[in-house]
């Protein structure tokens, strides 16, 4: 006889993790994943951190009211982050220092000697900066591991190696067929496949939506004068760049977003270079060294917002994708609001609405 869940996952990465471990108390939950081990895509490639201004606007409600969560749980450690403009630019920090300040993010615009001692060697044009007190960095293995754990302790089944290849509604539900021949049936299936969101959707007969992957690359320099270990999150207001300390080093983007395919994606050397070259144009430190240097998939969907809801043609295929460069500082909350979708229960502290697939029939 086919195994039957209430709920199939496909994907376990953050997003997968937190929302069966959501879903586990109430329901029989099954978390499929593809790879040998859940996190080896973009859930184990993040530069880790948590800034409410990142994402935007309509991702800040999310961030905000995961932050309780996450500095209850242990996982965040003080961090700051410093957006910086050059000379021509003011206005358009200020803009955006009071758009978050508005929402009650809590920011301070800086003037040149107060970015200076945060950031020493800042070259002369670096004129102004917005700090956010708040930003921290997010111990993300940890997260990962802690909501597997959760999932587990409430009877989640995790099956690795499980690729979905074909899932057939039919009238009670779900039929799923795994690459290796197995097959389960399920009532509800949930897609958190990540940069695999609109393959999954369309094994399971659906439209796409047009999520689409972008790399992004991170390198791991050594520099003289060594890294500050207080130095903010430091981060472009024209999105060329950030960069931030970990463990005496630098971990420094490019904040490159090149169109892929979904992939195990690999980081190129132009974009290491690009980063160190903006990183020239930044502070008058010498890379000594890159001693690591990797890139992930960030999906996004053509507004940029999350996909969090069921499919406008099927009641039973619920989007749980699109979580671009903010799915895990947004995983409590993001899990919260799904879970509850899911379940058929009341809205929680974040409206759904922004979220919902049907925004693009
Ligand atoms: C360089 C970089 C820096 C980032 N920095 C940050 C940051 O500082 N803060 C932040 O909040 N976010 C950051 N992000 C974004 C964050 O990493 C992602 O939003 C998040 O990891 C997405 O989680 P996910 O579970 O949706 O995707 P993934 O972790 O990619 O998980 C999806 C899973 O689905 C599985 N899958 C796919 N197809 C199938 C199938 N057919 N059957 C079974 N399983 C399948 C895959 O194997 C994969 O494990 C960064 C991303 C990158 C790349």
């Amino acid at each position: 006889m086919t195994d039957r869940y209430d709920v199939a996952v496909v994907g376990a990465g953050m997003a997968g993790a937190s929302l069966a471990a959501a879903l586990g108390p109430r329901a029989r939950v099954l978390l499929i994943e593809a790879e040998d081990r859940p996190g080896y895509h973009s859930t184990g490639r993040s530069a880790a951190f948590w800034t409410e201004s990142y994402g935007g606007p309509a991702v800040q409600p999310l961030t905000t009211a995961s932050g309780t969560y996450l500095r209850d749980n242990g996982f965040l450690g003080a961090r700051g982050a410093l957006t910086i403009a050059r000379a021509g630019q003011e206005r358009e920090l200020d803009a955006f220092a009071a758009r978050f300040a508005d929402l009650g993010v809590d920011v301070e615009v800086l003037g040149r000697a107060a970015i200076e001692a945060q950031v020493p060697g800042l070259r002369p044009d670096w004129i102004r900066g917005a700090f956010e007190p708040s930003c921290a960095d997010i111990d993300v293995a940890g997260l990962h591991q802690h909501y597997l754990g959760l999932a587990k302790r409430a009877g989640v089944e995790l099956w690795c190696a499980a690729r979905l290849a074909g899932a057939f509604e039919e009238a009670d539900g779900w039929r799923i067929v795994l690459a290796d021949g197995r097959e389960l049936a399920c009532d509800l299936l949930v897609n958190a496949a990540g940069a695999w969101a609109d393959t999954v959707a369309e094994l399971a007969g659906l439209a796409a939506l047009g999520i689409a992957p972008l790399r992004r690359t991170v390198a791991q320099l050594r520099t003289t004068p060594a890294v500050p270990a207080a130095l903010p999150l430091v981060l472009d207001l024209s999105e060329r760049f950030y960069f931030k300390p970990e463990a005496g080093r630098l971990w420094l983007s490019p904040h490159d977003e090149t169109p892929s395919e979904p992939c195990d994606a690999a980081p190129e050397e132009i974009d290491v270079a690009t980063a160190i070259d903006r990183l020239g144009q930044v502070v008058d430190w010498t890379v000594e060294r890159v001693e690591h240097r990797w890139a992930g998939l960030r999906s996004f969907a053509p507004d940029r917002l999350p996909v969090y809801g069921f499919d406008p043609a099927s009641p039973r295929f619920f989007w749980f994708a699109g979580q671009g460069g903010f799915g895990i500082q947004t995983a409590p909350a993001a899990a919260d609001l799904a879970a509850r979708l899911l379940l058929g229960e009341g809205p929680g502290v974040v409206d759904p609405a922004p979220y919902d697939p049907a925004r693009f029939v």
